[in-house]
């Protein structure tokens, strides 16, 4: 019996367990991590192209199954099952990840393999049909947003093939499409949480102007406390003695903010932020002033996330940079 908690749905089709590997390029040498192997279709595949598989699987039942397939062939010393959650497991070394993923994981397992070092070679991944178009999206497509800014910056990412629902057993509710993920090498030198933590500002509403996610006085309150911070630990004098005006009243305010807490599929909430005391000093409006600097100079206040490219999010996260405002 199948547990569809796990997204255990199983790829019955061999012609597309093939195509899923020989569109990984493995090599003889390679060390192939699976997510998720199931019964394992795609794993003897593997295991026939690649020097070893480290497979993780969440259900002893799965790995005990996989166990019994290889046992007493020659595939059977290649293979090691590492037993747990992948996300919450420490990777071994791999050069290639290969997996029919369980859909729930999508987002966090693609930080994780794009977060991993060394950067895995290729990774080849079937997704539910609309996080793969959201993965590959450019500007200006419908489904282009944080995730697809976030993924890119990173990795190369193209879609390699639709995948009917009816190859797997049992079908899954939702279409399908396999995904090749390989991460640029070397990495681009930027922090990812400032790249994260600029996008999460701008992509809230990303049909928005960038101007009117800083006009979030629950955003500036964030830049403020980490451009604080920065003076601190850069030894920049501030001058916060004479407040303006202080506004005394602790609060709250509505903000919108982003629903999941990795890469960003694009949904929005509206939450309850605790305010506290807040001073309306000097080093508010300077911070204010620094951000509208910005936003003029590099000509980015009017545009909006959704039409931008990668390289506009470059411009105004590095110009931010300069002037010591950051967003982790
Ligand atoms: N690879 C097999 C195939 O293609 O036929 C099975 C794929 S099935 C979509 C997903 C597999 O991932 C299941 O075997 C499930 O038990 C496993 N799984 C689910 N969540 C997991 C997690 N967090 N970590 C590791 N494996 C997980």
């Amino acid at each position: 019996k199948m547990n569809t908690n796990l997204g255990q749905h199983i790829l019955k089709n061999p012609g597309v367990a093939q195509a899923i590997v020989d569109k990984a390029g493995l090599k003889q040498s390679d060390i192939v991590l699976e997510v998720g192997p199931g019964t394992g279709n795609l794993t003897v595949k593997i295991l026939e192209k690649a020097r070893a598989v480290q497979a993780v699987e969440m259900d002893p039942r799965m790995a005990a199954e996989l166990t019994k397939r290889v046992q007493g062939t020659p595939l059977e010393k290649k293979l090691s099952i590492l037993l747990g959650d992948v996300i919450k497991t420490e990777l071994p070394y791999f050069d290639v990840c290969i997996s029919n993923t369980p859909y729930q994981i999508s987002s966090p397992l693609v930080f994780k393999l794009l977060a991993h070092s060394p950067a895995p070679r290729v990774c080849v991944l079937m997704f539910q049909r609309e996080f793969a178009m959201r993965l590959v999206a450019r500007p200006g497509d419908p489904l282009y947003c944080r995730l697809s800014v976030n993924a890119q910056m990173w990795a190369r990412c193209t879609h390699i093939m639709k995948v009917d629902k009816n190859n797997f057993k049992p079908p899954p509710k939702v279409e399908s499409s396999v995904v090749r993920i390989e991460p640029k090498n070397p990495r681009p030198p930027v922090s990812y949480d400032e790249w994260d933590g600029l996008l999460r500002i701008v992509f809230v509403r990303g049909n928005r102007t960038i101007k009117a996610g800083f006009a979030s006085k629950a955003v500036m309150e964030i830049v403020e406390r980490n451009y604080r911070t920065w003076c601190a630990t850069n030894d920049v004098p501030l001058d916060d003695g004479e407040d303006v005006d202080m506004e005394e009243e602790d609060g709250e305010e509505e903000m919108e903010m982003e629903v999941d807490d990795d890469m960003g599929m694009g949904g929005v909430q509206k939450v309850k932020v605790k305010v506290g005391k807040k001073k309306r000093g000097k080093v508010t409006e300077i911070v204010r002033a620094k951000v509208d600097k910005v936003l003029e100079e590099t000509e980015m206040a009017d545009k909006r996330a959704v039409k931008c490219e990668e390289g506009d999010f470059l411009k105004l996260l590095y110009a931010f940079n300069v002037e010591g405002i950051h967003f982790s």
